[in-house]
């Protein structure tokens, strides 16, 4: 099976979501399907954690549509 080729990061004025996304760790895998994205916002912190950088993804939800485990959504809703 071939790998999906990476994805550029969409722009701005492309995106549909204004909500920063997250990773909620305890519900990731590590199955890495994300990182085949090639997402610079999406980053392997020490081999320990998988990090969204809120600062520069633009919440186009590509990532959220390929996590099987669903530990990928709006920042929002891992709260409380
Ligand atoms: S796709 Fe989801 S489960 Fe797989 S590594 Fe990424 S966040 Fe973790
Ligand atoms: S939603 Fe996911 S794929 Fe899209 S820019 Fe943010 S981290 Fe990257």
């Amino acid at each position: 099976m071939s790998l999906p080729l990476p994805v550029p990061r969409p722009q701005p004025e492309e995106t549909s979501s204004e909500a920063p996304i997250s990773i909620e760790e305890r519900r990731c895998n590590r199955c890495g399907s994300c990182l085949k994205l090639a997402c610079g916002s999406i980053a392997d912190v020490g081999g320990e954690a998988l990090v969204i950088d809120e600062a520069t993804c633009t919440g186009c939800g590509l990532c959220v549509q390929l996590c099987r485990g669903r530990a990928i959504g709006p920042a929002l809703r891992l709260v409380g």
